[in-house]
């Protein structure tokens, strides 16, 4: 990355990474969005978002999925009820339902996709979120959680038309073998979702997942940049898009 593509970003409240955050009500008291700072490392882009080339994607790979989860502290919870996801595999009739037909390709009907938080333009987890726990930055618009604010209410697990969120229902460091010290980890009783690797975008970085791709499927870039790679691969190839008939924007485009 050239240096003149990189701008100031840091993280200046640590709130925003919820450092050993509880949801307590006093997260209702403190107003308005967390602050950032500027630093010269930080990766340049207004509009982030993610292309995801199934062509490429390996089915027996997870490359993606522990990269993420190791580096963000996710618990291994072996119970679909209680899980907690930052990314995971969903089939192609979940992912996209309104795009499932009887005569779907062989390829697609077996292929598992890498599925994650949208960081929506239009993010209704943001607009029911009380507390703004949930909040969309106006600079890139990732779409961010910070731990401190939330109260557990799980509005934004309801709202969420695509299932991106889960729910710490026991005390996510018991189930932590290994802990990644340059990132929270969580309490009982919060929220959590992919925040597109915020902290590594603040310092130069790509996300984990993309970094972790030996395939080069997962692609991140500025959608608002005509000359990036997520750009010129959406202007060259066929993609489609999470439920795009709710209106939410999804940022994350798979190529099929
Ligand atoms: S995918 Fe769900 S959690 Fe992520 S921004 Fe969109 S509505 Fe919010
Ligand atoms: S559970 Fe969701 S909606 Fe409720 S405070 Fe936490 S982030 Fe906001």
């Amino acid at each position: 990355m050239e240096s003149s593509r990189r701008k100031f970003l840091k993280i200046a409240g640590l709130s925003v990474l919820g450092v050993g955050a509880k949801p307590v009500l006093d997260s209702l008291v403190q107003a308005g969005e967390p602050t950032y700072a500027t630093d010269q490392e930080a990766l340049e882009g207004t509009h982030w978002a993610m292309v995801v080339d199934m062509k490429k994607c390996r089915d027996d790979c997870r490359d993606c999925i522990t990269a993420c989860h190791r580096g963000h502290n996710v618990p291994e919870i072996n119970n679909a009820k209680h899980e907690i996801k930052w990314i995971w595999n969903e089939d192609f009739k979940h992912a996209f339902p309104t795009q499932e037909h009887e005569h779907l390709a062989e390829r697609l009907e077996r292929q598992p996709f890498m599925v994650l938080c949208n960081h929506c333009d239009n993010p209704p987890c943001v607009r029911v979120c009380p507390t703004q726990a949930t909040f969309k930055r106006k600079e890139d618009g990732v779409v961010m959680m910070d731990f401190h604010r939330c109260i557990g209410c799980r509005f934004c697990m309801a709202a969420c038309p695509y299932g991106s969120r889960s729910f710490n229902w026991f005390n996510p460091r018991n189930y932590l073998d290994d802990t990644n010290p340059d990132f929270p980890t969580r309490a009982k009783g919060v929220v959590e979702k992919c925040n597109f690797c915020a902290e590594r975008l603040a310092i130069g970085k790509i996300p984990l997942c993309v970094e972790a791709c030996k395939e080069k499927a997962l692609v991140f870039g500025d959608l608002d940049d005509p000359n990036s790679e997520v750009r010129k691969i959406l202007r060259e190839r066929f993609s489609i898009r999470r439920k795009p008939g709710l209106g939410t924007g999804p940022n994350i485009f798979y190529v099929i």
